[in-house]
């Protein structure tokens, strides 16, 4: 589905839970955001081929989330595509590092239990090794800015590209059932980070059109919306 030309949500993943975006960058490249579940490749793939699959050859990960990078082996080996992602995620995307939930007991045992399902039952394989690492403010060739939002995970990112407005935001927040929430409590580990990472993406200027990792886009008062959003932070 066209969100706005030259930015595209894949359609039909994981039965519409967790969503990756295609970008049309202005060299004629395709640049993949995010790559949702294991199963989820297949999808992608066949997306990624009804616009011209030859084209895509970057693959952007938001975060290091199962939902988020579950695709990404299959679909990397499948195109050749060079993964980017944030310096202090590259560990945890290359599977090389288990994805803490917290400092809690609970959360120190279920990290790596949760850790264990995704390897074993959802037929996860992490990524060989990310390509190109970035870090907050930098530019990157699709004329999206990285802007670094941790909290959910600590090297998570969001894209941003100020002339059109639009903002690509991984699991900084949600969208789901037309409001704005929070990333999953048990899976942000650190709220007051994730809170902060909310409140800087409502300064931004501009914003038209925004794009969770989770829920339908918004496309209606996005910028209105974001600011209530980050100030009901201050009230909860
Ligand atoms: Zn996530």
């Amino acid at each position: 589905m066209q969100i706005v030309p030259g930015l595209h949500l894949v359609d039909g993943m994981a039965g519409g839970i967790v969503n990756a975006y295609v970008w049309e960058r202005p060299d004629g490249g395709l640049t993949l955001i995010d790559t949702g579940m294991p199963k989820d490749a297949a999808k992608i793939l066949a997306f990624v081929r009804s616009l011209d699959s030859e084209r895509l050859d970057r693959i952007i990960v938001t975060h290091g989330d199962i939902d988020h990078i579950g695709g990404l082996a299959e679909v990397q080996s499948a195109t050749g595509a060079r993964v980017i992602c944030h310096a202090v995620e590259k560990e945890v995307v290359e599977g090389s590092k288990i994805r803490e939930m917290g400092s809690s007991v609970f959360s120190r045992a279920y990290s790596p239990l949760a850790d264990a399902v995704t390897r074993r039952f959802m037929g996860y394989k992490p990524v060989d090794h990310v390509d190109e690492l970035v870090l907050d403010k930098q530019m990157l060739p699709e004329g999206l800015q990285v802007i670094h939002v941790p909290g959910h995970t600590p090297g998570q990112i969001a894209l941003y590209q100020a002339d059109r407005g639009i903002l690509i935001v991984g699991d900084a927040f949600g969208s789901r059932g037309g409001k704005l929430n929070m990333p999953t409590a048990m899976a942000t580990p650190r709220k007051d980070i994730a809170r902060d990472s909310i409140r800087k993406l409502a300064a931004l200027k501009d914003v038209e059109i925004i794009c969770c990792g989770h829920g339908a886009p918004v496309t209606v008062d996005a910028q209105a919306r974001l600011q209530a959003f980050a100030e009901s932070l201050d009230e909860g």
